[in-house]
């Protein structure tokens, strides 16, 4: 299968039906160490992106991460979207013109997106964000040049979930959670979750 535009629109769509099919999960987790509507952001921001990329068919994957980008950038209130816009710019930025993605490509978006995410967020790895789910996914990523989207996708979402997993004995140190110190402990981040959530519905699309 081919990795042009309307593919990647196709995989817009699939990641706003996974954070819809998530959404009372994430609220739940949000709700336990944040203010409960995470789920409900990400669920507007996605729809709303999915279908302006239905609209304006953009020629490009760069073209539609861009549109996805701005976006979730407007339509997601709170932490979450601007970071996730900001990392989907990054990696728009990252692919350029590019008309069909390679594995190569994709290990290169999902590094450009995490460099967004940090420099917007300035959370590091263990201070229990997104990041650490989104930091061993694009490692697992550029480790292996060479390789087709669907191996490349699926090696970042199996290590975003152990990411995400690995966040709930973590005390947050940034974003709403770190206002609970200690007691953020025992819990999944949320934006973890949603990030393995993501990228576990574009290995699903790219592996057909
Ligand atoms: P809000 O906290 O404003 O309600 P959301 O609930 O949509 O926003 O998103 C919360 C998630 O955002 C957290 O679970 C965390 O993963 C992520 N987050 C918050 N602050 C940061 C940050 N500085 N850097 C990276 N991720 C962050
Ligand atoms: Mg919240
Ligand atoms: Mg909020």
């Amino acid at each position: 299968m081919g990795c042009g535009a309307r593919e990647v629109a196709g995989a817009v769509r699939a990641l706003a039906d996974v954070v819809v099919a998530h959404r009372n999960e994430l609220v739940r987790l949000d709700r336990e160490i944040g203010d409960g509507d995470h789920g409900e952001n990400l669920s507007r921001g996605f729809l709303a992106a999915a279908e302006k990329v239905a609209l304006a068919e953009p020629t490009t994957p760069g073209a539609v991460l861009k549109l996805v980008a701005t976006t979730l950038i407007s339509t997601v209130g709170g932490a979450a979207g601007p970071l996730y816009g900001t990392a989907l710019l990054r990696a728009a930025t990252a692919l350029g013109e590019v008309a069909e993605l390679s594995g190569d490509d994709v290990a290169l978006a999902l590094r450009a997106a995490l460099d967004g995410v940090v420099a917007r967020g300035k959370a590091q790895v263990g201070d229990k964000t997104m990041v650490d789910a989104l930091s061993p996914a694009a490692a697992a990523a550029a480790g292996l040049g060479g390789a087709g989207v669907g191996e490349v996708l699926a090696a970042a979402a199996a290590a975003a979930e152990g990411g995400a997993r690995a966040t709930v004995p973590l005390v947050a140190r940034k974003g709403r959670a770190s206002y609970l110190g200690e007691r953020s402990a025992g819990h999944m981040d949320p934006g973890a979750r949603s990030t393995a959530l993501l990228l576990g519905a574009l290995a699903r699309v790219a592996a057909g």
